[in-house]
């Protein structure tokens, strides 16, 4: 199988602007941000998307979330407030197969997101 593009960020392969990293997920900037924070966070574990994780990826999936606020605060955002995002399927927007979070912040966000 070939690795997906975030699997080739995660290994060093295709460069990119990480802020953390541990065995289990990598997290670097967004290539073309849509807020002044902009992190996607991503398992080394290529997981298509959301709807492709299994039992066996809850710790894994806990593991995400508790990183993902931990990132936020790294980042500043704690305090004022951030979205994390898992866009899921075609209809969501999504455009890369390989499971990610967005970590937004650093601006008001609006709701519903259009
Ligand atoms: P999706 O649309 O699948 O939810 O999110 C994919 C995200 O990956 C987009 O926000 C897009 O800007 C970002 N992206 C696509 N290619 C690259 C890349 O090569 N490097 C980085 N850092 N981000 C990328």
């Amino acid at each position: 199988m070939e690795k997906t593009l975030f699997e080739k960020i995660a290994d060093g392969e295709i460069p990119a602007d990480i802020v953390y990293q541990d065995p289990q997920c990598v997290a670097f900037r967004d290539i073309s941000p849509v807020a002044p924070q902009h992190v996607l966070l991503v398992p080394r574990k290529p997981i298509p998307s959301l709807s492709d994780a299994g039992a066996e990826d809850a710790a894994l999936l806990g593991h995400l979330m508790l990183t993902a606020s931990l990132i936020a605060e790294q980042l500043g955002l704690s305090g004022q407030g951030y979205r994390v995002v898992a866009n899921t399927g075609v209809a969501a927007g999504q455009t890369v197969p390989h499971l990610h979070f967005h970590i937004l912040g650093g601006r008001t966000l609006e709701w519903p997101p259009g």
